[in-house]
């Protein structure tokens, strides 16, 4: 791992930075690799770096299709959070939060993470129900979870309109402190540089187009850079899992859509902390920069086009000035779309594939970015192991047929 010192930093500045050292090598692909990892989003690098740490596997290929991080990684609105309603989201969240924490020291990376606090509104009878209930089993699980009333919300972030005259007024809202947002860019590339230090290749431009079995077990992938053979195979290609899962003839129960983001021009800062309302529908916070960041729902067909229709934004907008008339006069700069792939019951999947040695880490939907270094963390031990990480295995494939589903879409409601 590199260290810079302030004589290093002063004489890299004076050189316009000419002599600063790539942050991980280009890999090219070997012929074989013990473990290959397919998706160099946060989550593949995230499992790369502790396998090789947590487990000393350090025989490991990332394989991205295009650039790392330029996925759902690079394209989320880096909200972090882990107050969800079941037990086994919540610790598995928790973990995550927990990770992120010191995420900045154990990669000796800045992610900036910022613990700003993220509301939840609540704007009706039923979502005070839901709210309450959330927080109350928050707490039994030990995350920091408050209830504010309307009044509270308002001291809590003053600029937000809580007047009962709204077309969906503010009623109250849940409170976790500790959640916030962080660079996301710096998650992949802190992720990928720390991977590559402990000898994990990444090799980026290498679509992966088929994946080779033999009697019921993976024996490697086929790539636009040639075939590579692997003991295992992992799977964490968010919006793409179950095309990529279709190469070795696992069918998954997940859809893919289309999820758009927005930013505002840069103003001052005006928005201290992170608000989410599922009723009108969005999610805001301000970046370091001052643009705001925006999130809306997803798209409601499928599709693999990484771009969204314009009525969400528009829906998305008026939602924003409803609850925030200050920002009316604000300009939009720019939106984009990334795919996230959903399951059935709003939760992921993790764990083994019905083929021998291979594995799957996807379904997160539109909340995975806030789960990257727990869910790198439980699906490294799952590889390495070949069993489920206790934190994972809730969130196995069997549960859509044993029906032990979690359902978890009041807490994602809105997407984030
Ligand atoms: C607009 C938007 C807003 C969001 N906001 C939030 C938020 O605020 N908080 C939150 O927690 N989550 C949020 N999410 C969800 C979050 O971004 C994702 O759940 C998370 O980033 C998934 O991480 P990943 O590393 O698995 O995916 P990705 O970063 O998408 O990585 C998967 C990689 O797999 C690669 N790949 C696919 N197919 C192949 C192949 N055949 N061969 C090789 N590589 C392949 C892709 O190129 C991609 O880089 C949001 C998502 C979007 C789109």
């Amino acid at each position: 791992m590199q260290h810079y010192s302030f004589v290093s930093l002063l004489q890299h500045a004076l050189t316009g930075h000419r002599f600063w050292g790539p942050a991980w090598r280009k890999a090219e692909p070997r012929q074989h690799y013990e473990v290959v990892i397919i998706g160099g989003g946060g989550h593949g690098l995230a499992t790369a770096y502790y396998l090789a740490k947590e487990h000393g596997i350090r025989n490991v290929a990332v394989l991205e299709k295009g650039p790392i991080g330029l996925g759902n990684t690079g394209r989320n609105t880096t909200i972090i959070r882990s107050n969800y309603l079941w037990d086994e989201s919540a610790r598995i969240y928790e973990h995550s939060l927990r990770l992120w924490e010191r995420l900045s020291i154990e990669l000796n990376f800045n992610v900036m993470l910022s613990q700003r606090g993220v509301l939840n509104l609540a704007h009706s009878q039923a979502d005070i129900r839901e709210g309450q209930r959330r927080v109350n089993a928050n707490r039994l699980n030990g995350i920091d979870a408050e209830w504010l009333d309307a009044e509270g919300v308002r001291d809590f972030c003053p600029i937000l309109n809580i007047s009962p005259q709204a077309r969906y007024p503010v009623l109250g809202a849940t409170l976790q402190r500790r959640g916030g947002v962080a660079r996301h860019d710096a998650v992949a590339w802190g992720y990928a540089r720390a991977a590559d230090a402990r000898g994990v290749d990444i090799i980026e431009n290498c679509e992966v187009t088929a994946i080779r079995t033999a009697a019921g077990v993976v024996t490697g992938v086929e790539t636009t850079r040639g075939p590579i053979t692997a003991e295992k195979v992992a799977i964490s290609a968010a919006g793409h899992n179950s095309v990529v899962a279709a190469m070795a003839g696992v069918r998954l129960p997940l859809q893919s859509h289309p999820l758009q983001a927005l930013v505002s021009e840069p103003v001052k800062p005006v928005l201290d902390c992170v608000v989410m309302s599922g009723a009108v529908h969005v999610y805001v916070s301000q970046s370091d920069k001052g643009e705001l960041v925006m999130g809306a729902g997803i798209d409601a067909y499928n599709s693999y086009a990484q771009r969204g229709s314009f009525h969400v934004i528009e829906s998305q907008m008026a939602a924003l000035l409803e609850l925030f008339p200050i920002f009316s006069r604000l300009r939009m700069l720019r939106s984009w779309a990334g795919i996230v792939d959903v399951a059935p019951d709003a939760s992921p999947i993790i764990g083994k594939l019905p083929v021998g040695g291979l594995y799957l880490n996807g379904g997160w939907g539109t909340g995975g970015f806030k789960a990257t270094p727990g869910a790198g963390w439980v699906f490294a031990h799952t590889i390495a192991y070949d069993t489920p990480h206790h934190l994972a295995a809730p969130f196995s494939l069997e549960r859509f047929t044993s029906g032990a589903l979690i359902d978890e879409h009041a807490a994602a409601a809105v997407s984030h």
